[in-house]
Formats: structure tokens, C-alpha cells, sequence
């Protein structure tokens, strides 16, 4: 395939027509946007034939890595069969409910709740916009209509509609566009790191951030709180990564006081802890748990949500026509890519891979990169991982935000060859799970080096 472009035509196109994601349009039209043509294994290609390693998977999404042929074929495949047809009146299509038997076998039984089906959509956003209209219904048809809050936590990412933005914590979202919507409330993130006390023990904390909860439950009037959301790990926020002590607790409190727990798995799912989904792994019970990115390996949009049977029964046994559904719910060449996707993880045992060897191996290779002199905290969990950049590695004293250090990290990285994403002065990684021991080596040469030309330019 021809992959040679004229650079600059295309940031000119670019800059005369296409309104980027979360960008600021201007300052992308002075810088010109980089151009990626090409990518393969853990390896994407820019315009001017620059390699670059990269440790996000794309956008947390390419679990299986770039170029796999299995993939391609699948979609081609599907495609000459039958490349569209939807699930509305009555018809369905072979590869959704391939898909959703194989997602039901796949999703591991805890406590006595299973997973029985799935209800798609084509990302993160809309499933979880998908929840907060089962989860409505859900205490509607059981006579609870005045269940509506959904108590998520700030710097939360649970997407970008109207709905996944409110549920999601970040302040610069909320900002814009009067969000949240009504009956969406957050409780403080549990960020040991920034939030923990002088003395406090992680796992004490842990304790006290699962509590919030519950105050927040009892502010709002129990009778009034529908569901609960998070994210096993926070992935947007900054890799944050709960205490041992905390999931437990939050099991103790939704069941105390009979809310739904909804576990949003849309970046923790397929692998990326060590698990097909990251409720097992934490070992807490969720009656909904929000999928995309990883199903397909980001090759083509997917995405849904696992229905347990306490609200499938109700939905099913009582709900008469759900009002609720997207034109590619279930569409035939997503289904077919993500069955190939899912095949291809389990021949290839890529969260066995993740919990047992690459896994431990990354989280000893990135621990060392604490003793940077810029690295105030390195942490990993599965196969994601955070660093905390620090002005003063013994006192943990913080960067001025105005001085952008992580983005300053984040443009070294780019110009090394390196995909690292910065968070303020997070700088986090998740890379495809098909890594070797030797490219995780290369890329924490690569991080040292990024590490070293950042603190050069503060000196
Ligand atoms: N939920 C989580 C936890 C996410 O990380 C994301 C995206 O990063 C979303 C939801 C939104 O997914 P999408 O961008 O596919 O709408």
C-alpha cells in the first residue's frame, strides 16, 4: 500500500476542515497536526517516516496490536456476507449473537449474579448513556421511580455524550455546556497519592474513600440513589488505582443500602488487568458493566454493556418495549471483528500473558523508574501505569500546574518516538498487550530518556 503523503497538504485540509476531539482548533491550526499513515505490532508511523513506539494502544484500545490479519479478514468477510443489517423489529444477525454468547461465557460469575446478555452500542459514551436509561427503567418498573441519582466520582472518565460527560468527574467538561445533568453526583476519587493523610496507611484510606460513598448516599436521601459507577482503575484521570481496601467496602455499601453498581470496564476490560473484565480481579459484584475499545481491539467501533440478571429479569419479565436503541446496535462487522478479536486474545492467552509474565515483568521495569530524580511515584496495575512528575523527589513537593511539565515530558516523548500521555504531571502508559520482555525494555529506555531530556530543560 502507497503510504507517501505531501505532509503538508493534509495539515492544510486538516487545519481548513477538521474540528479535532478535545482540541483547542486554534492552536492546532498554528502547529499543524501531526499525521499518522501507518502502524504495526506496538509501532504507529508518522507522515515524515518517523517510528514511534506506542505505550497508550492508540487511545487504550489496541490490545491485540496494530496490522493483525485475522482482524481485517474477519471485517472483509462480514462484510461480502452481510456487511449491514439492524436488530430493531423483531430480526437479528449470526455474529451479535455469536458475540453475546461468547461475552456471557466470558464474563465470570461472582456471588451468585451472572451475565447473561448484552445490550450494544458502538462506544463508551453511549453505553454508559445506555445505563443511565436501564438503570432508570430498572427502578421505574419496580415501582421506585424516585431512584434516579447516580452517584459517580470526580475525575472520573465515563465518556463525551450528554449523559457520559455528566457521569464523568472532570471539572474542565462540567465546565462547558451546563453539566452534569440533573441527578448525577460525584464523591471524591480514591487518589492515595494526592488525598491520603499524614500518618493515614493506604489501606485506611482505601477505607475512608469508599466511605464517601456512603455519606453521599445518606445526604441524598437513600430511597433516592439509583446506582453507583466507576472505573476499576481510572484510566483518563491518570492511571489511579485504588487501595486493596477499597472495593470491598464499596461492595459492603451498595449492598447495604440496595443500589446498582455499574463497573465501567470500557478500558479495563479484554485483558488490560490480567482478566476478561476487571470485576474479577477486584473480586466486587456489578449488575452492569460498560464495554468498547478493547472488544475489537479499537479496529472498528463496538461497544455495550453486560447485563446482569437482577436487571435483565426486571427488563425482560416486566418491561414490555425498552424505548432505547442505536442504528448499529449489534452491527454484523463489529460483531464479526470482535469475535475474531476475542479468539485471537484467548489463542494468544493475552490476559493470562498480562496476570502472569508481562504484567509482573512490566510492574518491576516501571517501578524503577521511581528512582528518577523527576519521578515522585511510580505505579503500575496490570498493563497500564502512572508516574507522578515532582519538583522535589523528597518532599513530593509539585510542579507550578502553569509550567505544563508533563506536557513539556509528553513533547520529548513524541520527539524520541515515543506515545506517552500526560495528565498534568501524570505521565501514563497502557500499552498493547502483544508486548515482549525486550520492547518493554526499549520502552523504558525510551521513558528514561524522556525522563532525562524533560529535567534537562528544568535546569
Ligand atoms: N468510559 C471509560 C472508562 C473510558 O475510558 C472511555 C473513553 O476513554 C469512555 C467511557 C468513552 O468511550 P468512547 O470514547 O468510546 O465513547
Amino acid at each position: 500500500m502507497n503510504t507517501v503523503v505531501d505532509t503538508a497538504l493534509i495539515q492544510a485540509l486538516d487545519r481548513e476542515h477538521f474540528l479535532h476531539p478535545f482540541t483547542d482548533f486554534k492552536d492546532l491550526a498554528t502547529r499543524g497536526a501531526r499525521v499518522i499513515t501507518k502502524a504495526e505490532n506496538i509501532y504507529v508511523w508518522d507522515s515524515e517516516g518517523h517510528k514511534i513506539l506506542d505505550a497508550m494502544s492508540g487511545l487504550w484500545c489496541v490490545n491485540v496490536g496494530y496490522g493483525r490479519e485475522e482482524l481485517a479478514s474477519a471485517a472483509y468477510r462480514q462484510m461480502m456476507l452481510l456487511s449491514y443489517y439492524n436488530s430493531f423489529f423483531q430480526t437479528t444477525n449470526v455474529p451479535a449473537v455469536q458475540l453475546a454468547a461468547k461475552l456471557a461465557a466470558l464474563a465470570p460469575e461472582v456471588g451468585g449474579r451472572s451475565f447473561r446478555h448484552v445490550f450494544y452500542s458502538s462506544s463508551g459514551s453511549e453505553s454508559n448513556d445506555s445505563n443511565v436509561r436501564m438503570v432508570r427503567r430498572y427502578w421505574d418498573l419496580l415501582g421506585q421511580p424516585q431512584r434516579k441519582v447516580i452517584i459517580s466520582r470526580n475525575n472520573a472518565y465515563h465518556g463525551s455524550t450528554m449523559a457520559g460527560a455528566s457521569l464523568g468527574g472532570m471539572s474542565g467538561m462540567h465546565a462547558q455546556g451546563d453539566l452534569p445533568i440533573p441527578n448525577i453526583t460525584h464523591i471524591e476519587q480514591p487518589y492515595f497519592y494526592e488525598l491520603g493523610q499524614p500518618g493515614e496507611s493506604s489501606a485506611e484510606f482505601g477505607l475512608r474513600a469508599a466511605r464517601w460513598l456512603e455519606e453521599k448516599i445518606i445526604e441524598t436521601g437513600p430511597d433516592k440513589v439509583a446506582a453507583f459507577i466507576a472505573e476499576p482503575v481510572q484510566g483518563a484521570g491518570g492511571v489511579i488505582i485504588a487501595p486493596d481496601s477499597y472495593w470491598p467496602e464499596i461492595q459492603r455499601i451498595v449492598d447495604k443500602y440496595g443500589i446498582l453498581l455499574i463497573s465501567d470496564e470500557v478500558i479495563c476490560a479484554f485483558g488490560r488487568l490480567g482478566y476478561w473484565f476487571a470485576y474479577e480481579k477486584f473480586g466486587y459484584r456489578p449488575d452492569l458493566v460498560t464495554f468498547a475499545k478493547g472488544v475489537t481491539s479499537g479496529y472498528i467501533p463496538l461497544g455495550g454493556v453486560m447485563v446482569g440478571d437482577r436487571v435483565a429479569t426486571v427488563l425482560i419479565e416486566q418491561g414490555g418495549e425498552f424505548n432505547h436503541g442505536y442504528t448499529y446496535s449489534g452491527h454484523p462487522v463489529a460483531c464479526a471483528v470482535a469475535l475474531a478479536n476475542l479468539e485471537l486474545m484467548e489463542k494468544e492467552n493475552l490476559p493470562g500473558r498480562v496476570r502472569d509474565d508481562i504484567g509482573p515483568y512490566l510492574a518491576r521495569r516501571f517501578t524503577e523508574l521511581g528512582e528518577h530524580p523527576l519521578v515522585g511515584l511510580a505505579e503500575t496495575c496490570g498493563f497500564m501505569a502512572g508516574l507522578v512528575l515532582v519538583r522535589n523527589k523528597a518532599t513530593q513537593e509539585a510542579f507550578k500546574p502553569e509550567l505544563g511539565v508533563g506536557m513539556l515530558c509528553r513533547s520529548h516523548c513524541f520527539r524520541l518516538g515515543l506515545i506517552m500521555r500526560a495528565v498534568g504531571d501524570r505521565m501514563i502508559i497502557a500499552p498493547p498487550l502483544v508486548m515482549t520482555h525486550d520492547q518493554i525494555d526499549e520502552m523504558i529506555a525510551l521513558i528514561r530518556r524522556c525522563l532525562d531530556a524533560t529535567l534537562a530543560d528544568l535546569q
